[in-house]
């Protein structure tokens, strides 16, 4: 006997209404194991191709993994020092656009080790692609106020890496020799000068959970400042074949939330827990391929490869309601901040 009939008969012949509860609650649980649990997408992991399409709103392109820090938490480490010629980066970036890409954050490793490189990729996205946003993620040290005046132009959010105002942390860590901060006063002046919105971005571990950051970023005063949770990443900076062994930094969820309450009170705070990263983040490593940092680490085929993005994506961890819900969408397009450079976002 189906669900409807077993309801049905219930309703009309069976008055008791502990049954009638019983039959309900039978019903409802069904209907919500067959939505999450059998919906297509997840029939992917077993090899059936469906006709869901996911897709790719907000990719982040870590095109090279050198970098010339060395932070003992790094989740995308010098394993390669691979970099795509400019021409198939073009290639797979028009490939996404076409499958609804509206934001490309450009990561690595270091990405202004190569600041032409970088550069001609943001120009390419503002004036071919046409990206309703585009960013860089730097730590900053490589830096100069010429890539301003040549590309200022096209790119729309600038964040900078701080996990501590004291250069001492910032040395136990890996973030630089004891120069991290110099540079981010100069940067949040280039970013207001030639209008690109400036973010920060740390990350939250044994070193730097008990500091207060209020002052330094009212000063500083960033669009966003994003706070993740270190996170382990197997075969990254967790296990056999890692670069680095994260485990030193990790603190618990409960030190990550108090760290949360000390700075909840800052307009631009935007913390991250361990929990809302897995999943969320479409990842493009530097030879064009989706990497899974969740649960199960992996890589797909280049999408240079392959024409069906959007099944090779499916097949990946990525939770578009992860995304939403962990604030992925956003004002991320410059001309919310205009063109006046003493304009506070
Ligand atoms: S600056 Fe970024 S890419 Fe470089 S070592 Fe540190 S975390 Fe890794």
């Amino acid at each position: 006997m189906s669900q409807m009939e077993l309801l049905h008969k219930a309703l009309v012949l069976n008055p008791d209404p502990f049954v009638l509860l019983t039959v309900l609650i039978t019903f409802v649980s069904t209907i919500y194991f067959w939505y999450f649990h059998k919906s297509p997408r997840r029939s992917l992991e077993i090899g059936t191709l469906t006709k869901t399409k996911i897709v790719p709103l907000s990719v982040n392109f870590h095109f090279t993994r050198k970098c010339n820090y060395e932070c003992g938490f790094c989740f995308h480490t010098a394993k390669s020092s691979y970099l795509a010629p400019l021409e198939d980066v073009k290639r797979g970036l028009s490939k996404l656009a076409d499958k609804g890409m509206k934001k490309l954050n450009l990561s690595g490793g270091e990405p202004f080790l190569y600041p032409d490189h970088v550069g001609e990729i943001v120009k390419f996205c503002k004036e071919t692609l046409s990206l309703e946003s585009v960013s860089i993620v730097s730590n900053g040290s490589k830096i100069k106020k010429g890539f301003f005046e040549k590309y200022g132009a096209f790119l729309d959010i600038l964040a900078i890496s701080v996990d501590s105002f004291d250069e001492d942390t910032n040395v136990k860590i890996g973030r630089g020799k004891g120069n991290h901060l110099k540079q981010l006063g100069n940067i949040s002046k280039w970013c207001r000068e030639h209008n690109v919105k400036f973010k920060l971005n740390s990350v939250i571990n044994k070193y730097n959970h008990e500091e207060d950051f209020s002052q330094n970023i009212q000063l500083l005063e960033p669009f966003r400042w994003k706070c993740f949770q270190v996170l382990q990443v197997d075969t990254e900076n967790k296990g056999e074949g890692a670069k680095r062994d994260c485990s030193r930094f990790l603190i618990s969820d409960e030190d990550f939330d108090k760290f949360c309450r000390r700075h909840r009170h800052l307009d631009s705070f935007v913390p991250e827990s361990n929990l809302m990263m897995k999943s969320s983040y479409i990842i493009l490593d530097e030879k064009l391929q989706f990497l899974n940092k969740g649960d199960v680490y992996g890589e797909s085929k280049s999408i240079l490869e392959v024409d069906d993005i959007e099944e090779l994506l499916a097949r990946t961890d990525y939770e578009p309601e992860t995304f939403e819900e962990r604030g992925g969408i956003y004002d991320w397009t410059k001309s919310s901040c205009g063109e006046d450079a003493n304009l506070k976002w």
